[in-house]
């Protein structure tokens, strides 16, 4: 099967600091990767792991502040020098338009990319990709804010054994239907991975990670910040491992750190997050998606 994972470009919230970029996180989904929220320094980081701009498909971005969409003058200017043939579909809030425009077009720059604009508003969009979908959904920042939940459709896998069982081989294989098809194959699950950052806690970010493989979220504050962190529009790492355990996720990433806290802070996420087997991530890691649901 080809690759799916998660490469994480960059873990710093607002302020950059000497070992955590702004966001960047690139979901490499078979042949096409999702690049969310590229901040400052993302194309660079792209080259130091090992990525390229012509991989990229999509390009979400969950809000307009500058740790979140920095690096889009940078994606773009690359899409065009590389000569990415195909689309790349860029979703945005429609509220910060005006932003997305400023930077698709923030300097001079030869060639161009095909990129489609799909601006959000209101409830938000569910948008078809190739073999999943993207749903995006409203958030609560400072500013209009979209998470991201990219799905694919369960599917059924089919049973070697049982075809053989039934003398079922070639063409015959995709005509199955009925019981012999449910004999015959096993339900699977699709994969979901969510994107949530930045907001403070509210419906949609449970309704975003339910039930997901993994879920990539903001733990910008330790317990200590509570009261700053509900007035920013922002989670702390506590929150974070409380909606990871109430929605069933299976892979939970912390990111999006403030930087007033170092290195030896984070042992205090982790055990805030209380989540078990909770990742905090760092620039440069590399998450696979976890192994399949069984039923
Ligand atoms: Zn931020």
């Amino acid at each position: 099967m080809s690759t799916r994972e998660l490469i994480v470009l960059g873990t710093a919230g607002a302020v950059p600091t000497r070992r955590r970029n702004h966001n960047g996180y690139l979901l490499r989904w078979g042949g096409q990767a999702i690049l969310f929220d590229p901040g400052e320094g993302t194309q660079r980081q792209m080259a130091h792991a090992g990525a390229s701009a012509t991989e990229l498909h999509w390009l979400c971005v969950t809000h307009f502040h500058g740790d979140h969409s920095l690096g889009v003058p940078g994606i773009v200017q690359r899409l065009g020098r590389d000569g990415v043939p195909h689309d790349v579909h860029a979703v945005f809030p429609a509220a910060g338009a005006e932003y997305w425009t400023r930077l698709r077009y923030a300097t001079s720059y030869y060639g161009s990319a095909n990129i489609v604009e799909h601006p959000v508003d209101g409830p938000g969009a569910t948008l078809p990709g190739d073999g999943f979908t993207i749903t995006a959904l409203p958030l609560e920042h400072s500013i209009p804010t979209y998470g991201y939940r990219v799905a694919e459709p369960d599917g059924r896998t089919f049973l070697p054994d049982r075809l053989r069982a039934h003398g079922i081989s070639g063409a015959a294989v995709r005509e199955l239907s009925g019981a012999l098809l449910e004999d015959c194959t096993v339900p699977r699950p699709g994969q979901k991975v969510a994107f949530v950052m930045d907001t403070r806690l509210c419906d949609n970010v449970f309704a975003l990670a339910d039930g997901v493989d993994m879920l990539v979220i903001e733990s910008t504050y330790l317990d200590s910040e509570l009261d700053q962190a509900t007035e920013r529009g922002h989670l702390t790492a506590r929150q974070a491992g409380e909606v990871a355990r109430a929605c069933g996720v299976k892979t939970l990433v912390l990111t999006h750190f403030s930087e007033r806290y170092g290195e030896s802070d984070d042992p205090l996420f982790l055990d805030q997050a209380g989540f078990p087997g909770a990742i905090l991530a760092h620039d440069l890691d590399r998450i696979p998606l976890p192994a399949r649901r069984t039923r």
